[in-house]
């Protein structure tokens, strides 16, 4: 893993923030700075911008080099380079800019393939894929949405496959490769000992047959560069010849005697090979790399040796190689934006989920959310036929209604305010100018959130209102210095979970807001800026439909669990709690000291119970071994555990 020191996460933000350093912005100008430096700059864009797309969107903040220009765009080459990271033409759908003094501010939302048409699609962002295949006589790269397709048919080929471990099905196409790559025209050429200078061969480029001429000047640096490409090509597609040293018209050349020698070739040829990157989908134990075969071949002139033909033989893959490791990015707050590994990349490449895998899945189950169309860390979510669907659950405990502003639980909230003689005026103050909407009141919402409770919280107070982007009020009693951020740590991890868990595509970030009762200067301090960074009206709840969208990925926040068929179907999907389970689990356990759960097996007492010990360890912040679960059997004291 190769962590950006050159950007910086910080930590002091309720959204994902990358500051990339000291940036010249403006066509004009970017024009006429060095060549070096402007490809440096649009590197570090482009990671931030990547890791951002797959990590839940956020914010790249640019220190501008140029201050006393005002640009109204990037540069044509920063725009060019974040147009090649989305899958539409439209910058706008993912990313919005903004200048604020001396800085530029460029707001990324989350990846999602969108569901516009029914195909599915990359479910994360690649700068590239370092995957080749042949086409014709051609080696093409496969872009983001080729290589999709690649892996998503190379998995399904060795599913169907039989799976007898003494018999991989990898070595079925190979013996038959085997058999296609020795009856090619090239391998009569490939197995002779010696060949003439200016011959021409006998064949031409093909799917399978690729003429490169050396590089005289430095023909190892070429063989270097070129083999990675060429060997990811062939072995992706159906195997092939790869002749270094004859021209396009057939004609053998090959690399003057006296500037190279024989054997570093092969050496060259053997050490680029072994370092490319393999993904196997089967069951190959070895974990197999390549299978190829290098020969050097002496050409002659007149009688006397001249130079050397290279020539690569290289059967079909089972799986997948790389030219070198996939370009692509993620970014969290305590590993700063790091490169993905190959096995990391495929595995998110091709999270299809359980859809297609299980039919009694969906003959059971209804899907809540599919990873078809929602952010890259999202798991699927189902809930049982006949319980409540995410939309029934949003109307249920957070229904908004058009014109009406409401505080809910409406019990909790008489019971603060009987309890908080100031509260009432306090929270009407600060939300008085919105009209639509719900205001959803917890003791703690880091509870709530799986996050340690802060004793001195009176309450918190998430505000969903319309024309306005989701706020989190913490209500203190007295001031306290680490009340921002306690409430910056817990908006952080709500808005984390509205995307990477409940599926928001929108446009989001949690504003922060403290509040204290004993103090006179909340009204006064009110206008000052909920966040420092002034985020674009685009974040602002525009209207019922966006508000109840991102009620329905709050339900799935705080009422998913893992479900007991993960295991089995090899996948990790969410189920929902009912609403039901959801009011037992919210009593406030200061005041709940005992609770009877009577319910027929299946109805998720467990659940219930491991939530609640959750809630316990948060609240009362006390290790897990201080804890007492008692059951009646083995297994199910294994599982919780
Ligand atoms: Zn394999």
């Amino acid at each position: 893993m190769e962590t950006y020191l050159s950007l910086v996460v910080k930590r002091s933000y309720p959204d994902l923030i990358i500051y990339a350093g000291e940036v010249t912005l403006g066509e004009k100008v970017r024009n006429k700075k060095d060549s070096k430096k402007r490809k440096l700059e649009k590197t570090r864009i482009t990671q931030a911008a990547c890791a951002l797309l797959n990590s839940g969107g956020g914010v790249i903040v640019i220190q501008m080099a140029n201050q006393s220009e005002q640009p109204e765009r990037m540069g044509q080459d920063l725009e060019t380079s974040l147009r090649n990271l989305i899958p539409s033409l439209d910058l706008q759908a993912f990313f919005e800019t903004k200048q604020q003094e001396d800085k530029f501010y460029i707001f990324v939302k989350s990846w999602s393939s969108s569901p516009e048409d029914d195909s599915t699609k990359p479910r994360i962002c690649s700068l590239g894929t370092s995957l080749y295949c042949r086409s014709l006589t051609s080696k093409v790269a496969m872009d983001s949405r080729d290589a999709f397709y690649f892996l998503k048919k190379k998995k399904a080929y060795i599913k169907c496959s039989p799976t007898d471990d003494r018999a991989p099905p990898a070595k079925i196409p190979r013996t038959m490769s085997q058999k296609s790559l020795e009856s090619n025209p090239a391998f009569e050429i490939f197995q002779s000992k010696k060949l003439e200078y200016g011959q021409r061969l006998l064949f031409s480029e093909s799917t399978s047959i690729e003429f490169k001429q050396f590089d005289t000047e430095n023909a190892q640096k070429y063989m270097k560069d070129i083999i990675p490409e060429y060997i990811s090509a062939f072995a992706n597609t159906q195997g092939g010849y790869l002749f270094i040293g004859v021209d396009d018209k057939s004609i053998i050349l090959g690399c003057p005697k006296d500037n190279v020698d024989p054997d570093s070739l092969k050496i060259v040829a053997n050490e680029a090979i072994s370092k490319l990157p393999v993904f196997h989908f089967c069951s190959s134990k070895d974990k197999n790399k390549v299978s190829y075969e290098t020969r050097v071949i002496d050409v002659f002139q007149e009688g006397n040796l001249y130079s050397y033909l290279c020539v690569i033989k290289v059967e079909p893959f089972c799986c997948a190689v790389f030219s070198e490791a996939p370009i692509s990015w993620m970014v969290d707050k305590e590993k700063g934006v790091y490169t993905l590994n190959t096995e990391e990349w495929v595995r998110m490449m091709v999270d299809v989920g359980p859809e297609a895998a299980s039919n009694d899945l969906s003959r059971d189950f209804e899907c809540q959310l599919s990873l078809s169309d929602s952010p890259p860390h999202c798991r699927p979510v189902y809930s049982k036929k006949g319980l409540e669907h995410k939309v029934d659950l949003q109307q249920h405990l957070f229904q908004v209604s058009p014109d009406c502003l409401k505080y809910t639980p409406e019990s909790l909230w008489s019971e603060l305010c009987s309890q908080h003689e100031r509260l009432e005026d306090l929270v009407n103050q600060q939300i008085r100018s919105f009209s639509c909407g719900l205001l959803i009141l917890s003791r703690s919402w880091a509870v709530d959130l799986n996050l340690e409770e802060k004793q001195e919280v009176i309450c918190d107070a998430l505000l969903i209102a319309q024309n306005s982007p989701p706020i989190l009020y913490t209500i203190l009693g007295e001031q306290d210095e680490q009340g921002q951020d306690y409430c910056t740590r817990t908006a952080f991890t709500l808005k984390q979970k509205l995307v990477n868990t409940g599926g928001y595509t929108g446009r989001v970030c949690v504003m922060t807001k403290v509040l204290c009762l004993s103090s006179q200067n909340n009204i006064e301090t009110s206008g000052s800026s909920v966040s420092p960074i002034d985020y674009p009206s685009s974040y602002n709840l525009a209207n019922i439909q966006e508000m109840q969208d991102l009620l329905q990925a709050l339900v799935i926040v705080l009422l998913n669990f893992r479900s007991f068929l993960s295991d089995q179907l090899g996948c990790e999907i969410l189920n929902l709690l009912t609403a039901q389970q959801y009011e037992i689990l919210s009593k406030s356990l200061r005041k709940t000291r005992e609770l009877f759960v009577h319910g027929l097996p299946g109805s998720g007492k467990t659940i219930i119970a491991m939530k609640i010990m959750e809630k316990i360890r948060n609240t009362f912040h006390c290790e897990t071994d201080r804890i007492l679960y008692i059951c009646e059997n083995q297994p199910l004291r294994d599982f919780i555990q």
